[in-house]
């Protein structure tokens, strides 16, 4: 299954909520090898507009020097998306995915709850919510063992 990941609010959040100070979220590096491991990952940031390239620049510059090398390794093989106006302009129309963003437009909301998709994006807000990524983990099973048993 497809997983569209964005960036600023959900892998990079605030050192404290409230605070300026942007920073890697809190086990974003384990939030991503468990998200590698069973999605195909894809980026749904505003960094990415069918280029990947300035992705890894805008990540390495708040992730501290010695988290760099495992960043790049479990965030090369994310897959590049590309959108105009509305994010959901990318997302597959007929294939299952999950979408996890901080803040999505209401004309984004409005896309997905037309289609009955609005369980397949998850809010996660990891400037107010510092521990969020453990909570998407947790969703990311929940909807594993949902699909898996719709396959069986
Ligand atoms: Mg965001």
């Amino acid at each position: 299954m497809k997983l569209f990941l964005d960036i600023d609010g959900v892998l990079l959040g605030r050192r404290r909520p409230g605070s300026q100070d942007v920073c890697l979220a809190k086990y974003a590096l384990p939030f991503l090898e468990f998200a590698n491991q069973h999605f195909e990952c894809c980026w749904l940031t505003t960094h990415c507009r069918g280029d990947a390239a300035p992705v890894f620049p805008h990540l390495l510059r708040y992730t501290p020097p010695e988290d760099h090398a495992r960043l790049l390794e479990l965030t090369v093989t994310v897959l590049p998306t590309d959108y105009r106006t509305f994010k959901t302009e990318a997302l597959p129309m007929h294939e299952p995915f999950a979408w996890i963003d901080d803040s999505p437009t209401g004309a984004e909301l409005e896309f997905l709850r037309e289609r009955g998709w609005m369980s397949r994006w998850l809010w996660v807000d990891t400037r107010e919510e510092p521990d969020d990524l453990l909570r998407a983990r947790k969703w990311l099973e929940l909807l594993l063992r949902v699909s898996r048993s719709e396959v069986e």
